[in-house]
């Protein structure tokens, strides 16, 4: 696959998504970095989203609950560039009606090479960087050279 270089911008659109067992863990880690989150632009799966909003008293837009195809919207999202960061806190004790969901999600956040925490201390790494508040330049397939040479 051939790629090209793509901008995150300072500002960034972060998807927050936790599994039931995790939405807990998710807004504790939140409320803890609640002044780096409020500088960028947050989503969430439908539940996860309103937990959010009822814990840190932000803003969250909201989309599908996840088994319901939150999970793919997501996804939808990071392949059309509008999704910049994500942040999955899945449970892996527990199996879910909609894993093939969560493996599409996170196939799709590879493939479009964004930063993904899937855990505590990841998240924690991720959002002390110094990247989060910089524009920060990303290789991305490059589609108009993959759709010519299979023209
Ligand atoms: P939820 O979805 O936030 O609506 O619970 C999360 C998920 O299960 O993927």
């Amino acid at each position: 696959m051939h790629t090209k270089l793509a901008k995150l911008n300072r500002k960034k659109n972060i998807a927050l998504v936790a599994h039931d067992n995790m939405k807990m863990t998710l807004c504790k880690w939140a409320a803890k970095h609640r002044e780096v989150l409020q500088n960028h632009q947050l989503l969430a799966t439908g539940t996860t989203g309103l937990k959010l909003e009822q814990h840190l008293n932000i803003a969250i837009d909201k989309l599908i609950s996840g088994p319901l195809g939150g999970d793919q919207q997501i996804g939808a999202k990071i392949s059309t560039g509008t999704i910049d960061v994500l942040i999955f806190f899945w449970d892996p004790f527990e199996p879910m009606p909609h894993d093939p969901d969560v493996k599409a999600l996170l196939r799709i956040a590879n493939v479009w090479n964004i930063p993904v925490a899937n855990n505590e201390a990841t998240a924690d790494y991720l959002i002390s960087s110094h990247l989060m508040d910089q524009d920060y330049e990303r290789q991305i397939p490059d589609y108009q050279r993959y759709l010519a040479e299979r023209s």
